[in-house]
């Protein structure tokens, strides 16, 4: 078991360089020794992908901007550092697909992560996954296609590592009566309603808790965040009784409830490092590197529950829910147009709203048969946003 425990684990990174890449390579590197890279990839920010290699000496890597590749390969041959920069998006796919390629960390943005994910698991991998939009679009086909191939899909999202390990020590599913997600809140909880026309997106990508990347943590202050991990919820687990509780400290990372009423949470300091580590020690518990939760010092935790009326993309992600099918690849596509046209300054804070709703308006709801029907759903529920939003 101690062989095990030390076993070096060789690893890819989807989406290294932000933050929950970032967060991860500081969990490798507070373990060093255990972690071996075979790979880091990003989209456009070639400075710290080369830093990166430069500390951390994964043996490929791989951008998906042809002209910031372009850049990396020149610094890193002038650099004399020994990653290879990968050019060709096959190549990409055969070294994630590779055996010496044991687990992936999904770490990148928005559904654009679907192709990397499903080649994990069709291949097998140990799955860790923060990139909640490929999930949220395609869990039910997701889950099957990792169950035909042996690979294990692995939360990282910091609510859904909190139930894992709720659920670590239960026995018997079937004793599980609900979970209780939480969530902060967003950095809007408390502001006049009559305000929120006027957010701009400084404001709402300033999270009180949480520090992250800018489209969750716009995802966060319309609370769709929260609707989008009831869905990841329900994939992971296969329980369908989920309440949202609002607790703005996010100390309790989320609870289980059991049939005797008893009711189980995780804690600790809100630092995604912990769910990182969980996830890439497990079964073993490693390092995380974050401070530890000291409650006295803490003091009160206090809970809400939600307000639907305020935040109605809740609402929204949890009709997606119940409606099942191609719901969740329409409204995770017009959030992703929305919010990016939010932080663009094209609409504005209360638009995110008006165009997700429009979407699901006019999207017809269908079973998905294939993955080739989100794919279209995603298309045209694209499409359809971008539109919209030109009418604003
Ligand atoms: P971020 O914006 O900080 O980082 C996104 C990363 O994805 C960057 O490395 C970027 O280069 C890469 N990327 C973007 N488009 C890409 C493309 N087309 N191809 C390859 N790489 C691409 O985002 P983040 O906050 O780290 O969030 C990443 C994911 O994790 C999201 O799905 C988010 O919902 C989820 N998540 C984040 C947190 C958090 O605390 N940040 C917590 C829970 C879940
Ligand atoms: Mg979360």
């Amino acid at each position: 078991m101690d062989d095990d425990r030390n076993r070096n684990v060789n690893i890819v990174i989807l989406g290294s360089t932000g933050s929950i890449g970032s967060s991860t390579l500081n969990v490798i590197a507070e373990n060093s020794g255990k972690f071996s890279l075979n790979l880091l990839t990003a989209n456009s920010n070639d400075e710290r992908l080369l830093d990166q290699c430069k500390n951390f000496c994964p043996k490929y890597a791989y951008m998906a901007d042809q002209a910031a590749s372009k850049r990396l390969r020149q610094k890193i041959i002038k650099e004399n550092l020994t990653t290879e920069v990968l050019t060709e998006e096959k190549d990409l796919h055969e070294i994630i697909a590779s055996d010496d390629t044991e687990l992936v960390v999904a770490a990148m943005v928005g559904v654009a992560g679907l192709d990397t994910v499903i080649t994990s698991i069709v291949n097998g991998k140990r799955l860790l996954l923060a990139n909640k939009e490929s999930y949220v679009v395609a869990g039910e086909y997701l889950n099957s296609l990792a169950d035909k191939h042996n690979a294990t899909i692995f939360p990282l999202d910091s609510e859904h590592s909190a139930i894992h390990q709720c659920l670590a020590g239960i026995k018997n599913k079937a004793d599980v009566s609900k979970i209780l997600l939480t969530g902060s809140g967003g950095p809007f909880l408390h502001t006049n309603p009559d305000l929120l026309k006027n957010i701009t997106a400084k404001e709402a990508t300033s999270h009180p808790i949480w520090k992250m990347g800018k489209k969750i943590s716009v995802d966060s202050s319309t609370l769709i965040n929260k609707g989008l991990e009831l869905i990841e919820a329900r994939w992971l687990f296969d329980i369908e009784d989920i309440e949202i509780v609002i607790h703005p400290e996010g100390i309790i990372h989320s609870m289980v409830e059991l049939n005797d009423n008893s009711v189980i949470a995780q804690l600790s300091t809100p630092d995604m490092k912990i769910p990182i580590a969980y996830g890439l020690g497990y079964p073993f518990r490693i390092s995380s590197g974050s401070k530890r939760l000291d409650l006295a010092e803490q003091g009160p935790l206090n809970f809400f529950r939600p307000d639907f009326k305020k935040f109605p993309c809740l609402n929204l992600a949890k009709e997606a829910m119940e409606c099942g099918g191609n719901a969740p690849a329409a409204i995770n596509a017009a959030n992703e147009e929305a919010v990016a046209a939010f932080l663009d300054n094209r609409i504005g804070y209360l638009d995110i709203y008006k165009i997700i709703a429009s979407v699901m308006d006019k999207i017809e709801i269908s079973v998905v048969k294939s993955i080739q029907d989100i794919y279209e759903t995603d298309n045209s529920s694209r499409e359809y946003a971008i539109q919209k939003i030109k009418a604003l």
